[in-house]
């Protein structure tokens, strides 16, 4: 029997749609709006793109937002100096620098200069600190957000096999040590992993973030897993993930679809990030 399709679409909705509750109810109570600023470098278009979204967002959230464009050839310097402004500007709660930067600016020493409280995102050493030590605080949007995916398809993660293919600062390690904090039993995979269907086909919760189109096919699952496809790979028949999505839906019990899947859960993290940075700053 074919698997389930998760409906990211859905489940982002609803926890967009309680976010837009809870902000009403933070505006009433505080006066204050909460208030995302997002800050692009060059003329990336799907920068332009992701960011726009993250706006329009906002918008229906009832959060406000602030964007900052600074032209490509912009220095480090003054990139610098335009985060620790927003960190020190009252009306900004969160502070998002849409990566990829250009390659003559250091995005480590960017993202490291963003204030921890408004680091929405949760890519500063602070909050990549606080989550390996197993007391999170502002966590990444895309692993928080297959976790509300894994939350809401009741996946039973207690003592589960759970793989994760990628080590990015970004998704990888973030997953990885949100599903140890929820006691899964937990490997990580990477390019230099020597049999990777066969520790794939361990999982009982498979997630995949690697960004290779259709890497891991039936081979890769165990019969029932539950399977994650964080990959989003642009091809000229359109998007595909990092799963060979018609080969694993005949061996998985349940499987994020792509698009439509995990990719709706970030923008939707990411409001409730710019919640909670607002709530903790009144
Ligand atoms: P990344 O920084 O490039 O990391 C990719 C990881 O995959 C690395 O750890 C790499 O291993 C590993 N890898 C590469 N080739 C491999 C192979 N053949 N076998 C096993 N592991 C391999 O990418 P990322 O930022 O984590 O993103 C991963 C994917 O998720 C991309 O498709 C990206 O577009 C997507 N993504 C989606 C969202 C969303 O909202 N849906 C958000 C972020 C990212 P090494 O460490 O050994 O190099």
């Amino acid at each position: 029997m074919a698997a389930r399709a998760i409906d990211g679409k859905a489940v982002a909705a609803a926890v967009r749609e309680r976010v837009r509750v809870d902000v009403a109810a933070y505006v009433e109570e505080s006066g204050r709006t909460p208030t995302l600023a997002t800050v692009i470098v060059g003329e990336d278009p799907a920068s332009e793109v992701y960011v726009n979204m993250k706006h329009k967002a906002c918008e229906e959230a009832g959060m406000g937002s602030v964007h900052h464009g600074l032209p490509a050839a912009s220095g480090q310097e003054e990139l610098l100096e335009l985060v620790r402004a927003l960190g020190a500007d009252d009306e900004v709660d969160g502070i998002l620098v849409q990566l990829p930067v250009p390659a003559h600016i250091d995005s480590d020493a960017i993202v490291a200069a963003i204030d921890p409280g408004k680091d929405v995102d949760g890519l500063t050493p602070h909050n990549a600190g606080l989550l390996a030590h197993g007391t999170p605080d502002l966590v990444p949007c895309t692993p928080a957000g297959v976790m509300e995916l894994l939350a809401h398809e009741g996946v039973e993660l207690e003592g589960a096999e759970a793989v994760v293919v990628g080590r990015s600062k970004l998704v990888g390690v973030p997953v990885a040590r949100l599903l140890l904090s929820a006691n899964a039993t937990v490997t990580v995979c990477h390019s230099r992993t020597r049999d990777l269907d066969a520790t794939c086909a361990r999982a009982d919760v498979l997630v995949a973030a690697v960004g290779v189109p259709r890497l891991l096919g039936a081979a890769a699952v165990k019969p029932g897993a539950v399977v994650i496809d964080v990959g989003v790979n642009r091809l000229e028949e359109g998007l595909v993930g990092d799963v060979d999505y018609e080969a694993a839906r005949e061996v998985a019990s349940a499987i994020t679809p792509v698009p439509g899947g995990v990719g709706p859960m970030t923008i939707a993290m990411l409001l409730v990030n710019t919640l909670r940075a607002a709530r903790r700053r009144v």
